[in-house]
């Protein structure tokens, strides 16, 4: 036999014991939870072997899962004969943290803390919750491959673990917790029964208690809906997400043609991403007639659907489709294709519902807002329908109450054929802004957009019922002309002075044109229709794409007072006048981002009122 090795965790690892041991759980139950998990995916691992391997050592062991306990000792065991673990896999498994996005979670952890117990599961620290109320932890174990040793691993979740050979071991794990001083309630019979029955009913493996069946296997999801209470619906998803919340929505469906379907789909009370979290893994396993197929398949949903939980179980597959051949197969298009049209039809549906109760739906686009329009983004499919569950604040509504497209088309203009929108950081800074008062003059309605990947969406959308989505600073708008505006210049008056300031600008702008659109504002700088948003060109830009600044049109206002002036003065001190008019443009383009560095314009600025002050 080999001689006993010990090893040090890994420094996450050690990082993550500290954070699970002392800050994470408030429920230390969870723990039976996460290891009555393990089980069940080894022995799902290993049902899954059975089809593809040969030899399977100890074929004939029952696929089960047996809990004893012994208070007088203050232990637990919890025994599978799943896959089991190789010398090299337990040293992976329970000695690293494999994934990459760990590290961050670690310090998105530490900052947010306490929060939030519900992620654990889904990190894949599962394991290491177990020393939340133990000291000591044995793991025997003997892989499904004949070749592999019988081992022991123990550690007392301090510093390091240690391997060595042991007399033989079945296939599978034993897990001995040996629990802290003041956790032995935890072996005693009773206590671990009601903690089972609350998170571990839906474990698809028959599942015993010293020696005593404590669940029924029962597939949920193949059940009718009217045997199932909503506290059934809300124990499956707290099982199959690991989550401690209630599910924010759920949907129940199936279907025969033309795929035969069953899914049990439900979304989470809060989103973790959002705190920084990393990104979740898929959520919903593929099952065909109650065996497990993959639990984080590929392609079954598209990548923004990844906050969706459940699970979808359909007859057609063929049990052994690998998960290579997953993505390429055409049934699971299809089923994606199916199950992703549901799903926002069930979302339209709940906004619709909102009406009635608006917070909810307000909540869940504010919560998980950025993945649908992750789904605009990344595909064309159901963009309208997508469009469609969008919300955003307008000039239009009251400050902090959000609008759709639909109900914008509700309020615009018989002839009107764009929707108008605008980016910018907040809804004041757009309202205080040059592009707005046209339209407003107008009675026209501008979204206000003030998430940075916004821009972009609006641009990949382009249309939405026919009419074309159009921001607000674009140069080819065509606003009609108010009857009642009393132009400060004469026409002839007008052409001149655009004449000169073209000249006088020369190649800082594009072109210059008096208009209309202006009322307070003595000119603003107009994005040609043709050349990419400030966003676009910033996400361009960062990708190494961009093409040379584009210039702007400037719009001056005959009728502000300003320009009226500087008309006069163009006349008396054509160099003033032509240094007031570079700086006009310069704030202009500053105010429409088109300047990078304000320190040149500020610079000017300050010249030039010193040359006033003469
Ligand atoms: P997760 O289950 O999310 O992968 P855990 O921390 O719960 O994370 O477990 C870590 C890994 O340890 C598992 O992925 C698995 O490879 C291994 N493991 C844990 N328990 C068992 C078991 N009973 N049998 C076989 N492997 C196990
Ligand atoms: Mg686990």
């Amino acid at each position: 036999m080999s001689e006993p090795q010990t090893q040090s965790f890994q420094a996450e690892v050690r990082q993550l014991l500290d954070i699970v041991i002392h800050s994470l759980y408030t429920d230390k139950e969870i723990f039976v939870r996460e290891l009555i998990s393990n089980a069940s995916d080894s022995l799902e691992k290993l049902r899954l072997k059975q089809l593809t391997e040969n030899a399977v050592y100890q074929a004939d062991l029952p696929l089960e899962i047996n809990i004893t306990t012994d208070e007088e000792a203050g232990t637990l065991t919890i025994t599978d004969h799943g896959i089991g673990m190789t010398r090299e896999e337990l040293t992976e498994n329970l000695g690293t943290i494999a994934r990459s996005g760990s590290k961050e979670f670690l310090e998105a952890l530490k900052e947010k803390g306490d929060a939030n117990a519900s992620v654990i599961g889904q990190f894949g620290v599962g394991f290491y919750s177990v020393f939340m109320a133990a000291d000591k932890v044995e793991v025997y174990t003997h892989s499904w491959d004949e070749s592999a040793e019988s081992l022991k691993w123990e550690s007392d979740g301090q510093t390091g673990y240690t391997v060595s050979e042991v007399d033989e071991e079945q296939r599978g794990a034993r897990i001995v917790v040996y629990l802290k001083e003041d956790e032995k309630d935890f072996a005693k019979a009773e206590n671990l029964k009601s903690i089972i029955d609350k998170h571990s009913r839906f474990v698809s493996f028959p599942l015993s208690l010293n020696g005593e069946r404590v669940n029924t296997v029962e597939a949920i999801w193949l059940k009718s809906k009217n045997e199932l209470t909503p506290d059934d619906y809300k124990e499956f998803y707290q099982y199959c997400a690991h989550a401690v919340d209630e599910p924010r929505h759920t949907l129940h469906f199936s279907a025969d043609a033309p795929i035969n379907i069953n899914a049990l789909l439900f979304t989470p009370d809060e989103n973790h991403e959002r705190f920084g979290f990393g990104q979740m893994k898929a959520g919903v396993s593929l099952y065909c007639r109650k065996v497990l197929i993959d639990a984080e398949p590929q392609g079954l949903l598209p990548e923004w659907m990844r906050f969706v939980k459940g699970v979808v179980d359909s007859e057609d597959l063929p049990l052994n489709i690998s998960r290579e051949s997953m993505q390429d197969s055409a049934l699971v298009k299809k089923l994606n294709s199916l199950l992703t049209k549901r799903f926002i039809k069930h979302l339209a549906k709940d906004a619709k519902d909102a009406k009635s109760n608006p917070e909810k739906y307000e909540e869940f686009f504010e919560r998980f807002g950025r993945y649908l329009k992750e789904g605009i983004a990344t595909s064309h499919e159901n963009h309208e329908a997508l469009a469609d569950l969008l919300r955003f604040q307008s000039s239009m509504t009251e400050a902090g109450k959000n609008t759709s497209f639909a109900e914008y088309l509700t309020r615009a203009k018989e002839d009107q054929d764009s929707i108008y929108y605008l980016t910018g950081i907040d809804r004041n800074s757009m309202e205080a802004g040059p592009y707005l008062e046209a339209f407003q003059k107008r009675g026209v309605e501008v979204i206000f957009l003030t998430d940075n990947i916004d821009g972009y969406i609006m641009e990949t959308l382009r249309e939405f019922k026919g009419k074309k989505l159009v921001s607000a600073d674009r140069a080819e708008i065509d606003l009609d002309e108010l009857p009642d505006d009393e132009s400060k210049l004469s026409e002839e008056e007008s052409k001149e002075l655009v004449e000169w300031l073209g000249k006088t600008l020369g190649d800082k702008v594009e072109s210059v044109d008096m208009g209309k659109r202006l009322v307070s504002h003595p000119v603003v700088a107009l994005t040609p229709l043709d050349a990419p948003s400030g966003q676009m060109r910033a996400m361009m830009e960062a990708m190494g794409q961009a093409g040379p600044e584009p210039k702007a049109r400037l719009e001056f206002n005959p009728n502000h007072e300003v320009v009226a002036k500087l008309n006069a003065l163009r006349k008396d001190n054509e160099e003033v006048a032509a240094r007031v008019a570079g700086q006009l443009a310069d704030n202009a383009l500053m105010a429409a981002g088109m300047i990078k560095d304000p320190s040149s314009v500020i610079a000017g600025m300050n010249s030039l009122l010193g040359s006033l002050m003469k």
